[in-house]
């Protein structure tokens, strides 16, 4: 079965090809650890989450790997702007390596949460800074740099078709980057590969280097881990939307003009989650957590099924009415399935082609660019399906599971609140229907019953129920 993706580089669905045959080497820019990570960028991680998966579903192995970007942003996503890890920690009196520390743990424990498996490898660019430096001195070598007033530039008039990812000429590049014009660059789009003569002087992160005391810019650090890590052809690269025009655009010049060979063969990007008010925004402090919605009464998982509803390349507008609606219809799902799951019989006996066709019909629909709200509507196709016993639709939804990551398989926590008025309504029905021998209808109040963990007992005197 073909696999395709949509690849920013060639603006199409392409058939997804690996370098290696059966295997992946996938990397995505991970978080700037200045702050807590906002549900726009969580979506971004679990739109990857899902691609990871879904290439695993049908059999690939996948090397995943992450940087931790703890040094060398800045606000602007280029030269421009204050050290965002610098502007952390001055907000919060605490250390650079503090805040870098705390900021990290939290983004993996909201992962955690939103059950997004951890890459093969995480690597923090601090911990990185020989191979950085490695990488600048090939481009050294190659032509591609200069120096300017203490600052290791590379030069985009050097590398040919420089717009190739975005797409777009220079001039638009320039127009949308909105750069401040610097005296030391020769092109405004070049872009600083080791920072030693910028307005930081009493930057705390700091290293020896070839061209002086500094530390890096940086784009450097993808470049740099990615090739040291999954090595000079990349499959896959993923990213937000916004990093297309400047982070990723630059990684493909510095990693291609020393590697003097196409690196990446797919780029995929998600599409922003917004607000009413446009952008989400780490800078401004503005933002939504995963604690938040916690405090909301929301669960991380109410999120996760929330960004699943929609699909990756399209923006998604966040507000709490469609999350309370992605929260319903979870736990609609979840019930539904929990009374499969507690009506197993353990006689049953699976027919392994019934479930097998269900797995390829689920494996085309992710597939398909991940669309992932066909893979949904197989998943209620085998609920609904008669001919499947709750065993078979148990394996099924436990396997689908392994890619849409919502828990399917723990059951639905009833509400402690037992509506005791609708219980007692459909206890009368239940009997009116047996009664006029419309079993049908008794069926499905009993089925009704066990979702809502309520036994009945039949009495002389009638029928009673409890919680089970
Ligand atoms: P950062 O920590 O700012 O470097 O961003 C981490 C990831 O989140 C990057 O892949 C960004 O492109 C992505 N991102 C940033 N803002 C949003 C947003 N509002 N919606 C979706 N993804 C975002
Ligand atoms: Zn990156």
């Amino acid at each position: 079965m073909s696999f395709y993706v949509y690849n920013t580089l060639t603006r199409n669905k392409d058939e997804f090809i690996p370098y290696k045959e059966g295997k992946v080497g996938m990397y995505t820019c991970g978080p700037t650890v200045y702050n807590y990570a906002h549900i726009g960028n969580l979506r971004t991680y679990i739109f990857e989450d899902v691609l990871k998966k879904s290439l695993e579903y049908v059999n690939y192995k996948v090397k995943h790997v992450m940087n931790v970007t703890d040094v060398g942003h800045l606000q602007s996503d280029g030269d421009e702007g204050e050290d965002k890890m610098a502007l952390g920690a001055s907000r919060e009196h605490k250390t650079v390596w503090e805040i870098a520390k705390f900021y990290e743990d939290s983004f993996f424990e909201d992962c955690k949460k939103l059950n997004i498996k951890r890459p093969t490898i995480v690597c923090r660019a601090t911990d990185h800074i020989q191979d950085m430096i490695d990488l600048i001195k090939k481009l050294e070598e190659k032509g591609y740099t200069y120096v300017s007033n203490g600052n290791v530039y590379f030069e985009i008039d050097k590398f040919e078709d420089y717009t190739k990812l975005a797409n777009i000429s220079i001039d638009e590049l320039k127009a949308g980057s909105r750069i401040e014009i610097d005296p030391n660059k020769k092109n405004p789009l070049d872009f600083v590969l080791w920072f030693t003569n910028s307005k930081f002087s009493n930057q705390i992160m700091q290293w020896e280097s070839p061209w002086g005391r500094g530390f890096p810019g940086w784009h450097l650090e993808c470049s740099a881990m990615s090739i040291k890590y999954i090595g000079e052809y990349l499959d896959i690269h993923c990213g937000g939307i916004d990093h297309i025009a400047i982070h990723h655009t630059n990684e493909v010049a510095q990693s291609e003009g020393a590697l003097g060979h196409k690196w990446v063969k797919y780029w995929m990007h998600a599409e922003f989650l917004v607000v009413d008010s446009g952008k989400m925004s780490k800078s401004t402090g503005d933002f939504l957590t995963v604690a938040k919605l916690e405090e909301e009464g929301y669960t991380p998982l109410d999120y996760r099924y929330f960004c699943l509803q929609s699909k990756y390349r399209k923006q998604l507008v966040f507000t709490f009415e469609s999350l309370t609606d992605a929260k319903k219809g979870l736990k609609k799902l979840k019930e539904r399935i929990s009374s499969v799951l507690i009506s197993i019989d353990e006689n049953d006996i699976v027919n392994a082609e019934k479930t097998s066709g269900y797995k390829e019909k689920f494996a085309v629909c992710i597939s398909d660019d991940l669309n992932i709200a066909n893979a949904f509507t197989v998943l209620f196709d085998v609920l609904k399906d008669d001919e499947l016993n709750n065993k078979e639709k148990a394996i099924l939804v436990e396997d689908f599971d392994k890619v849409l990551s919502l828990d399917l398989m723990t059951t639905q926590d009833v509400d402690s609140n037992v509506d005791e008025e609708l219980i007692n309504k459909l206890i009368i029905e239940r009997a009116q229907a047996r009664a006029s021998k419309n079993w049908a209808r008794a069926d499905e109040i009993r089925n009704e019953f066990i979702t809502m963990n309520i036994e009945l007992l039949d009495t002389k005197e009638g029928t009673t129920w409890k919680k089970k």
